[in-house]
């Protein structure tokens, strides 16, 4: 199954976009300003079902805003883990593979990994448990 889709820059955008849809999907959302809880209470009291995916974490551990508050508003919560690439534990952390401490490194999706909480490390501050 695919659907259409449409990059945006400003998530107010979405109000010009969304027409008549019955269902709103955004993706990437921690990429995009508090405007989105707005966005999304708007769109979902209007009566459209609104589903929101994203990080819930930066790459140091913590929470990623828009993602908590979105979180506690929503209906529905899914937390979905990937495996983690030292252990194999259920990774609910994203590694980052270089020392920059930029929150956001833009084309950069090869520079991260999936890890567990105990193999997660900040890098720059912190020494990889990998290597131990
Ligand atoms: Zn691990």
């Amino acid at each position: 199954m695919s659907l259409p889709s449409i990059n945006i820059q400003n998530i107010n955008e979405v109000y010009d976009l969304v027409g008549d849809a019955q269902v709103v999907g955004i993706d990437e959302a921690q990429f995009f300003s508090n405007d989105l809880i707005e966005v999304c209470t708007t769109l979902a009291n209007s009566g459209k079902r609104v589903v929101v995916a994203g990080l819930d974490q930066d790459y140091k551990g913590v929470p990623f805003d828009p993602m908590p508050e979105l979180m506690a508003i929503a209906e529905f919560v899914t937390k979905p883990l990937a495996i983690c690439v030292v252990c194999g534990s259920p990774a609910s952390r994203t590694q980052r593979k270089t020392a920059s401490g930029d929150r956001v490194l833009i084309g950069a999706s090869d520079s991260y990994e999936a890890r567990c909480r105990q193999c997660h490390y900040i890098p720059g501050e912190q020494e990889d448990p990998a290597l131990f």
